[in-house]
C-alpha cells in the first residue's frame, strides 16, 4: 500500500490524491494571479470575436481595460447574438473557438430555458473540478476505494437548434461524453450503475435498472448518491413504489421486460442472478411501510449521501434525514451551465455551513456588491480575491466559452477564505418564487399563472381577490400550493365555481408555467399536480392581522407571493374550504431551442 502523501488539506489518500490537492492548493494560494491569467488569455484568444470587437479594446487584455469598457449583461442582452447562433451562424460572434453545443439551463427567459453556449474544451474543465471531489472527499473518510458508490444519474431528452447544434443539459453532455463514458478505472469511483443504465433516455428503464444493481451490489455502496436532493429522493419514492417487481426480479435472477433497451439489458445481464435471499430481504424491509431509515437499512455501509442540500434544496433535509437515518450529507460542489465554480472543501460539515470555494481557473469572476445592486448606481464589480467577509455579491462571470460579465443570477455570502481564495454560501438565486426541484418560478410567472386561470372564472362571476403559494414537499414528488381567496359576485348572478371549474384551473396554471416546470411535470414526473386550495373569505385579512402582529407596518404590508413561514402555513391550512389537484399534465414537447 502506497504510504499517505502529506498535504497542506491534509494527507492524501493516493499519489494521485496528492497531485490534486497538490493543484487546489496553488491555485486558491495565487487566486489573483491566476484570475488576471485566466481573464489575459480569454481576451486574448477572443479579440477577433465580433463581441469583443465592440467594445474596442484594441487588444488590450488587462483588468482595467475590461472593467471600463466591456458592460456587465444578462441573458436577454445576449439573446440576439445566441439565436444568430442557434440559427446557424458560425461566424466568430463570441468566442473564437467553435460553438460545440448549447447547454440548456434550467433558468429561463420568456418561459423558455436559457441556451447557453460552450465549447469542446469547456468539457475538460468541467472534468477537472470532477476530479477534485474524491481527493477532498478521502480527506475525511477512509476506504471508499473498497466498496462502490450508488449514483442515480440521468440523462434528459437533447434537441437540435434551427442551425443543427444539441441542445442538452451540461450534465447529459458530461454523461454522453467520451470523459465520462470512457473513464478509466478509479478505485475511488467505481458506480453500481452501468454506464448503460445512466445512458438511456427512458426514465422509467434507467431508474429501475439503476435501482436493481444498487440492490444487488447492496453490501458494496459505501455512498448514495444523486446530483440534487430531489433526486435522490425520487429514487427512494421508485423504491416505495417498485420493490415487489424488483424483488421478483432478483429472485428469478431475471429482468422485467418492461426494461427493453438492449444496452441497459445486457449490462444488467451481466450482475443479475436469481438471488432469492436477497429478494426476501428486500420484501421484508419494504412489505412493512415503514420507511424511516430505509437507505442504511438496505445499504449498511453507506457512510454518507452525496447530494447536494444547499440552496432550493435545503428543503428537502428533514426528509433525507428520516429516509437515511440521520447519515451525513455532502453538498461537493457548485456548478451551472455556464461554468462550473468551484468545490466544498469540507465536505462533511452540516448542511447549513456548506460554504464553496471558488476555484480561479475555471473563468474570471466578478462580484456585484448586492447593496450597489440594489440602490442602482454604477456598479463596482470587485474582484475575486478582493471580496470582504460577511459581505453578500451577485456572481458575474466571463468564460472561456464567451460569456462577457454575464450575471449568473445566485447570490453568494463570503464566509471566509482558504488560502487568497473566498469561500461563499449559497444564499439564493434572484426572482425565485417556487421551486420543488429544478423549476424556478418567480414572481411575475406566477402572477400571469394566476391571471390565466382566473379567466376561466368569468364565467361564474367570480375572480381571485388574493393567492399566495407554498411549495409543498411533504411527500414526494413535491407540487406547488396556491392558495385563492375568491370574490364571488352572488347578488349579480355569480355563483361558486364548481370542482371541475376549478381543477380547470389548476390545469390552466400548469400551462401556463415555464417549460422546465412542464419538462419535469410531463417528462419526469419530478413535480406533482399543482394543488388550488380556495381559503374562505376573510383569510387574507387574518394573515395581514397576523403580520402586523408581528410587527410588519400597515401601510407598507404587501401580501406574500409565496409562504414558507410554518405558522402562516398552518393558519392558511386551518382555513382550506376545498382544494382541487390538475387532473391532467400539461403540455410540454422538447423544445428545439
Ligand atoms: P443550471 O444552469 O440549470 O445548471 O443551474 C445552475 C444553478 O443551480 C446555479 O446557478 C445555482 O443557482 C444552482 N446551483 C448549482 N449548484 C448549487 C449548489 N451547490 N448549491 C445551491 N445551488 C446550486
Amino acid at each position: 500500500m502506497m504510504p499517505a502523501t502529506s498535504t497542506k488539506l491534509g494527507p492524501a489518500a493516493c499519489e494521485k490524491d496528492a497531485e490534486k490537492l497538490e493543484f487546489i492548493e496553488q491555485m486558491t494560494t495565487k487566486a489573483g494571479e491566476v484570475q488576471e491569467n485566466v481573464l489575459a488569455e480569454i481576451l486574448s484568444r477572443n479579440a477577433e470575436t465580433e463581441y469583443l470587437q465592440r467594445y474596442n479594446l484594441g487588444g488590450a487584455t488587462d483588468r482595467e481595460t475590461f472593467k471600463s469598457k466591456v458592460p456587465m449583461v444578462t441573458y436577454e442582452d445576449l439573446q440576439p447574438e445566441i439565436h444568430r447562433i442557434a440559427n446557424g451562424d458560425r461566424s466568430a460572434i463570441l468566442s473564437a473557438h467553435p460553438i460545440s453545443e448549447f447547454l440548456t439551463s434550467s433558468g429561463t427567459s420568456a418561459g423558455e430555458r436559457k441556451l447557453m453556449p460552450t465549447i469542446q474544451e469547456e468539457l475538460d474543465r468541467r472534468q477537472l473540478l470532477y476530479s477534485l471531489l474524491m481527493p477532498v472527499m478521502n480527506l475525511y473518510v477512509a476506504g471508499l476505494d473498497k466498496g462502490k458508490g450508488l449514483y442515480f444519474l440521468f440523462v434528459k431528452s437533447e434537441s437540435k437548434t434551427a442551425g443543427g447544434l444539441p441542445a442538452r443539459p451540461v450534465l447529459t453532455s458530461y454523461y454522453k461524453s467520451q470523459h465520462f463514458r470512457d473513464r478509466p478505472f478509479d478505485p475511488y469511483n467505481v458506480y453500481t450503475s452501468p454506464t448503460a443504465a445512466i445512458l438511456c433516455a427512458d426514465a422509467f428503464q434507467s431508474m429501475y435498472s439503476q435501482m436493481l444493481c444498487g440492490l444487488l451490489d447492496r453490501l458494496a455502496v459505501l455512498r448514495v448518491g444523486a446530483v440534487f436532493a430531489s433526486g435522490l429522493l425520487r429514487a427512494i419514492r421508485f423504491l416505495q413504489l417498485h420493490w415487489q417487481e424488483l424483488a421478483h426480479d432478483i429472485a428469478a435472477g431475471a429482468l422485467s421486460s418492461k426494461v427493453t433497451d438492449p444496452a441497459v439489458r445486457d449490462a444488467v445481464a451481466e450482475v443479475l442472478r436469481p438471488d432469492p435471499g436477497l429478494a426476501e430481504f428486500i420484501v421484508s424491509e419494504c412489505a412493512a411501510g415503514d420507511w424511516a431509515g430505509i437507505i442504511a437499512r438496505i445499504w449498511p455501509n453507506t457512510m454518507y449521501l452525496d447530494v447536494i442540500v444547499t440552496g432550493a434544496m435545503a428543503q428537502y433535509i428533514p426528509t433525507l434525514e428520516y429516509y437515511s437515518g440521520g447519515l451525513p450529507m455532502t453538498s461537493t460542489m457548485y456548478a451551472s451551465s455556464e461554468c462550473y465554480f468551484g468545490v466544498n472543501l469540507r465536505p462533511m460539515c452540516k448542511p447549513s455551513e456548506v460554504s464553496y470555494t471558488i476555484m480561479p481557473n475555471m473563468a474570471y469572476f466578478e462580484f456585484l456588491p448586492l447593496d450597489t445592486a440594489a440602490a442602482g448606481s454604477p456598479p463596482q464589480l470587485v474582484d475575486l480575491a478582493d471580496v470582504e467577509v460577511g459581505k453578500e455579491y451577485e456572481l458575474v462571470i466571463t468564460t472561456y466559452a464567451g460569456l462577457y460579465r454575464y450575471r449568473v443570477g445566485d447570490i453568494l455570502h463570503v464566509t471566509g477564505f482558504h488560502n487568497a481564495a473566498p469561500q461563499f454560501r449559497f444564499v439564493r438565486r434572484k426572482n425565485v418564487l417556487l421551486s420543488i426541484e429544478s423549476d424556478k418560478t418567480d414572481e411575475a410567472e406566477l402572477q400571469k399563472a394566476v391571471e390565466r386561470a382566473s379567466e376561466l372564472l368569468k364565467p361564474w362571476g367570480a375572480s381571485v381577490a388574493e393567492y399566495t403559494s407554498q411549495a409543498d414537499t411533504t411527500a414526494i414528488p413535491g407540487h406547488y400550493v396556491i392558495y385563492w381567496e375568491l370574490l364571488v359576485r352572488e347578488g349579480e348572478g355569480g355563483r361558486w365555481p364548481e370542482k371541475a371549474a376549478l381543477e380547470a384551473c389548476c390545469l390552466e396554471m400548469e400551462e401556463a408555467m415555464n417549460t422546465v416546470y412542464r419538462q419535469s411535470r410531463v417528462a419526469d414526473g419530478s413535480i406533482g399536480p399543482l394543488e388550488i386550495r380556495v381559503v374562505r373569505n376573510g383569510t387574507f385579512e387574518e394573515l395581514m392581522d397576523y403580520a402586523i402582529a408581528r410587527g410588519a407596518s400597515i401601510n407598507q404590508y404587501k401580501v406574500p407571493r409565496c409562504v414558507t413561514f410554518p405558522p402562516i402555513i398552518e393558519l392558511l391550512d386551518s382555513r382550506v374550504a376545498a382544494a382541487h389537484f390538475s387532473p391532467a399534465c400539461p403540455k410540454w414537447t422538447p423544445h428545439p431551442g
